[in-house]
């Protein structure tokens, strides 16, 4: 999916809410070290080992979202996004989105969902209840 699905006939409000640290708990645990000068774990497609990073350093290889470029907190658009996860099922969509602000420090979180968004799972699991409905009056007859 592209950007532009993501951004394209949205039909609920996009949630958001502002938070001092990573939504993503692996991104938080990392947030804390770089925060308190403690050596972070260098990405392996660079490197190994652990390292003292700088906020920049530490983002650097992430890359800006142009769809929601900004900052909920200070409005700037120097942001780097560190999580998108997208579903889609059946032409339905649901994705979220964190961002964090170079200026202030601040991490932008935004999701959305389509009002009818049901996983694969949910579709399963209402088809069975229908089947079970469906059965009953049979069971009751047959005793
Ligand atoms: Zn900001």
């Amino acid at each position: 999916m592209s950007l532009a699905d993501c951004t394209a006939n949205l039909r609920a409000p996009i949630a958001t809410r502002v938070a001092d640290k990573p939504t993503v708990r692996v991104h938080s645990v990392e947030w804390r070290k770089v925060q308190n000068g403690d050596p972070v774990e260098i990405n392996p497609s660079v490197g190994h080992g652990y390292r003292v990073m700088t906020v920049d350093e530490w983002s650097a290889r992430w890359k800006k979202n142009e769809a929601w470029p900004e900052c909920l907190q200070c409005g700037s658009k120097n942001t780097k996004e560190h999580h998108f996860t997208q579903t889609w099922c059946r032409g339905k969509k649901k994705w979220e989105s964190e961002c964090l602000c170079l200026d202030c420090h601040s991490f932008s979180f935004r999701s959305y969902c389509d009002p009818d968004f049901k996983t694969p799972e949910e579709y399963e699991k209402e088809r069975w209840q229908e089947m079970v409905k469906a059965e009953a009056p049979k069971a009751v007859a047959a005793n």
